[in-house]
C-alpha cells in the first residue's frame, strides 16, 4: 500500500522509502555489529562515528561555518521556544554583567516577529519564563488582516527594540507550518534590518518546517533550529546550530539570580559533550542522518531540493490561482505563501466563502486517490497539503490532477 500512498502530512510526514528500508535494517543489525542501532551504547565508538558523520553532513548541506556548533537535542521545536531565550539571556548576562541592575532590575528585551501560530507560542513561552518580550510585529494586527495570519509586513514596519537597549535576540520563524506563511525568497531579509541592529542583535530562526528546502545564511544567525519530523526524519531530535561565542555556562556570572536553566537545556552542556550529555534520541538521529546523506549524495543537496520545491509549489499555487475561486488561498500576500505547507479553503465558484462540506468532500476525494493527511490544522480548518522534501514532483502532479478534476466537478 505504501507504494500507492501519497502522504502530504504536515509532520510527522513522509520520508524516502529507501531511507526507511535502510533504517529498518539498521534497527535489526547495525553496520555488522550484530546489534540493532537502538541497542548500542551511545558511548560506543560505533555510535560516535555515526554522530560525527551526521554532524559533518549537516555542516556540508547547510554550509555551517566553524564559528557555529551543531547540537542534536530533544524536546522538539517547543523546547527551543524556552532554550533559545534562556541561553541567549544567559549569554547576554555574562557579556553585560551590570545590565540588570542598571536597567531597573529588568532583563534586556527579546524581540519577536510573530507571523504565525508557532512564533505566537514562542513569544508566549519566553514571557512566561520571565523574559522581557517585545512583539516587533504581529501580522494578525496589521491593516486588512482581520486577526488572521497571512502576510509578512516589511521589516521597515516592525517596532524593533532600540539597539541601545541591547536586545538579547530577534526571533522569527522562517516557515509557519500551521498558517502556510513563509518568508519570501530567499528568506529572512537580513539586510533590511538597521545596520547597527543587524550587527549587534543575535538572530534566531525556527526553520522546523522548511530547513533543507532552500539555502539559509547560517553565518548571519546566532541560532538556527529545526525539529526533525518534517523535512528531515522521525520526531525525537531537534537540531540547533548555535554561534559558539554565545554558548556560555549560565551558572557562571549570571547576576541577580538570573534564569537558572535546566541542565538538558543548557547548550554548553550539549556542546561540551558532543550532544551526548545524556542518552540521545539515537533512532531519530540515525534516521535523520540517513536523510542528510541521501540528500547530499543522491539528490543534489539543498540546491536540488530548492529546485524541486519551487516546481512543486508553483504547480499547486498556479492551479489555485486559476481555479475561478474554487480554491481560496489563505495567505493574503502571494509572495509569503509557503512552498512547504500549501493552505487553502474550498468554495463554490463565485461565492468566495469556505464551504466545509466541500472541503470534506475534497479530503474524501483525495483519500480515494490514496492522497492522505491533507486536512488543515485543527486550529484553522480548511486544507493543507504539505510538499516537504520527501514528496516527489510526480506525487505533486498527482495531487494537481485530483485538484483539477475536483474543481471541474464543483464549478
Ligand atoms: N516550530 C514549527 C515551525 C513547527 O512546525 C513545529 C511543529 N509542528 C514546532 C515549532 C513545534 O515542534 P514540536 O512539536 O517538535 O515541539
Amino acid at each position: 500500500k505504501r507504494e500507492q500512498t501519497i502522504n502530504l502530512g504536515a509532520g510527522p510526514s513522509s520520508l524516502p522509502t529507501s531511507v526507511l528500508l535502510e533504517a529498518a535494517q539498521g534497527i535489526l543489525d547495525y553496520d555488522g555489529t550484530g546489534m540493532g542501532l537502538v541497542e548500542l551504547s551511545h558511548r560506543s565508538k560505533t555510535f560516535q562515528k555515526l554522530m560525527d558523520k551526521t554532524e559533518a553532513d549537516v555542516r556540508a548541506l547547510l554550509n555551517v561555518p566553524d564559528t557555529h556548533a551543531v547540537l542534536f537535542l530533544q524536546g522538539g521545536g517547543t523546547e527551543q521556544f524556552s532554550a533559545t531565550a534562556l541561553n541567549l539571556l544567559a549569554a547576554h548576562a555574562v557579556k553585560n554583567p551590570d545590565y540588570f541592575k542598571s536597567n531597573g532590575n529588568k532583563g534586556p528585551p527579546c524581540d519577536y516577529a510573530v507571523t504565525g501560530s508557532w512564533t505566537a507560542k514562542a513569544v508566549k513561552e519566553a514571557a512566561r519564563l520571565g523574559a522581557t518580550t517585545n512583539v516587533a510585529i504581529d501580522s494578525r494586527k496589521v491593516d486588512g488582516a482581520n486577526g488572521k495570519f497571512g502576510s509578512i509586513p516589511p521589516v521597515s514596519e516592525w517596532k524593533l527594540s532600540p539597539v541601545e537597549s541591547k536586545p538579547a535576540m530577534l526571533y522569527y520563524c522562517d516557515n509557519e507550518t500551521v498558517d502556510g506563511v513563509e518568508f519570501p525568497n530567499p528568506g529572512f531579509p537580513i539586510n533590511d534590518l538597521p545596520e547597527d541592529y543587524r550587527k549587534e542583535v543575535p538572530l534566531v530562526a525556527d526553520c522546523s518546517s522548511n530547513i533543507l528546502s532552500r539555502p539559509i545564511d547560517v553565518a548571519a544567525h546566532a541560532i538556527v533550529f529545526f525539529g526533525a519530523q518534517k523535512n528531515v526524519g522521525p520526531s525525537g531530535t531537534t537540531v540547533a546550530i548555535v554561534r559558539k561565542d554565545l554558548i556560555v555556562d549560565p551558572d557562571q556570572g549570571v547576576p541577580n539570580g538570573g534564569p537558572r536553566i535546566p541542565t538538558t537545556l543548557v547548550y554548553k552542556n550539549m556542546l561540551d559533550n558532543g550532544s551526548l550529555y545524556n542518552t540521545p534520541p539515537m533512532f531519530a538521529i540515525y534516521a535523520s542522518g540517513l536523510v542528510f546523506a541521501d540528500l547530499l549524495q543522491n539528490k543534489g543537496g539543498v540546491a536540488g531540493a530548492t529546485e524541486r520545491s519551487e516546481k512543486k509549489a508553483s504547480l499547486i499555487y498556479g492551479l489555485i490561482d486559476n481555479s475561478d475561486g474554487v480554491y481560496l488561498p489563505t495567505v493574503r500576500q502571494a509572495s509569503a505563501r509557503s512552498r512547504m505547507n500549501v493552505t487553502f479553503r474550498i468554495s463554490r465558484a463565485g461565492e468566495n466563502k469556505p464551504d466545509e462540506a466541500l472541503e470534506e468532500a475534497f479530503v474524501k476525494r483525495c483519500a480515494e486517490s490514496n492522497i492522505v493527511q491533507v486536512k488543515g490544522h485543527r486550529s484553522v480548518g480548511g486544507i493543507r497539503t504539505s510538499l516537504y522534501n520527501a514528496v516527489t514532483v510526480e506525487e505533486t502532479q498527482k495531487l494537481a490532477e485530483v485538484m483539477t478534476s475536483f474543481m471541474e466537478d464543483v464549478k
